[in-house]
């Protein structure tokens, strides 16, 4: 198979902004392995640079032909980034279902009916205009980036200005102190869940705020994020959160966001699919394994301007899988 790969840059219709930076454009690459194709996102928190993932997938060595031999293949990828491991993962999975004439939900035995509706996505910024925002989007769940001093603030304002269903994402954003702090209060906002309240690493923190907030008698639900790249972080959870979140650019590609899934329900933890700043590749790509999760948060060819492909669509929060083979994406014709 023969590996290669096209940087592209991602204008954003919105200033992006969360806890830890804010950005206009996103550079990510396509990665192709024959008529395959999948995206590695560049987020800078984790790291991650078009360079970087450039100079990664030049050190990748031939993958071999027998592409039926998915796990030999992705175990030949060398340590490194993980947007671009996810990014190869996802072309070998286009490249499968293409050989196989079938859109990968098929090839998972799922439903495309069965995807839940997709939140969508209002950055942090100051009260009025999140709120703002929030009422102009009509969109009827809101993902609510937060982690810093005006929390409380701005999900006061979101709330007197919708009736939309709200989920907060704090983005790593708070400390232990400030996390008991301010729960409780969030808590009465009518929220559905509260998203990465602590440090990346802390994992015992989430063992320490539950029996925290047990005490209290609060219960919000705690969703995990970026302290559960992979299974074996959510096994390492499990007793600590309530629900995870799973991206492919942090399990590095499909075949570990399904060992992720499968590990949060053994655990009885619910499951939010979700993306990174990516285009219509990598979150279609994702997308097919939306029906075996409880909740979407798929919004990233909206948050675009310059999307270079064609794949899942939007019925306002419903998304529509195309059914072509494979992934199913389609490269936009410039005019
Ligand atoms: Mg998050």
């Amino acid at each position: 198979m023969k590996l290669f790969w096209e940087p592209i840059t991602l204008d954003l219709r919105t200033t992006f902004r969360v806890a830890h930076g804010a950005s206009d454009q996103r550079h990510n690459v396509l990665v192709y392995l024959d008529d395959g194709v999948g995206e590695a996102a560049a987020v800078p928190y984790y790291g991650e640079t078009q360079e970087g993932i450039i100079e990664y997938l030049k050190s990748v060595p031939d993958l071999g032909d027998d592409l039926f031999d998915m796990d030999a293949i992705l175990d030949k990828r060398p340590a490194g980034s993980r947007a671009a491991r996810s990014a190869i993962d996802e072309a070998l999975h286009d490249l499968w279902g293409k050989k196989l004439n079938q859109p990968l939900y098929k090839l998972f035995g799922l439903n495309p009916q069965n995807i839940p509706l997709t939140s969508f996505t209002i950055g942090m910024d100051e009260p009025h205009v999140m709120a703002e925002q929030a009422k102009a989007s009509g969109h009827p769940i809101l993902k609510i980036k937060l982690g810093g001093e005006e929390d409380e603030a701005r999900v006061k304002a979101i709330r007197g200005a919708t009736n939309s269903k709200l989920r907060v994402d704090a983005n790593a954003g708070w400390s232990r102190e400030r996390a008991l702090q301010i729960i409780p209060r969030l808590a009465e906002y009518d929220l559905e869940f509260i998203e990465q309240p602590l440090a990346v690493d802390d994992v015992d923190g989430y063992f320490w705020l539950k029996d925290q907030l047990r005490a209290q008698r609060i219960e919000i639900p705690i969703f995990a994020d970026e302290t559960a790249k992979t299974s074996h972080d959510v096994a390492k959870l499990a007793g600590a959160i309530d629900g995870v979140v799973v991206k492919t650019m942090k399990s590095e590609g499909i075949r570990e966001a399904l060992r992720m899934i499968h590990t949060a329900r053994a655990h009885d933890m619910r499951i939010m699919l979700s993306c990174m700043v990516e285009s219509s590749v990598g979150v279609t790509a994702a997308a097919h394994l939306a029906p075996l999760c409880d909740y979407a948060d798929l919004d990233g060819p909206l948050l675009i301007k310059n999307d270079p492909y064609r794949g899942v669509t939007y019925d306002g929060a419903k998304m529509l899988l195309p059914s072509s083979a494979g992934i199913g994406v389609e490269r936009i014709k410039s005019s």
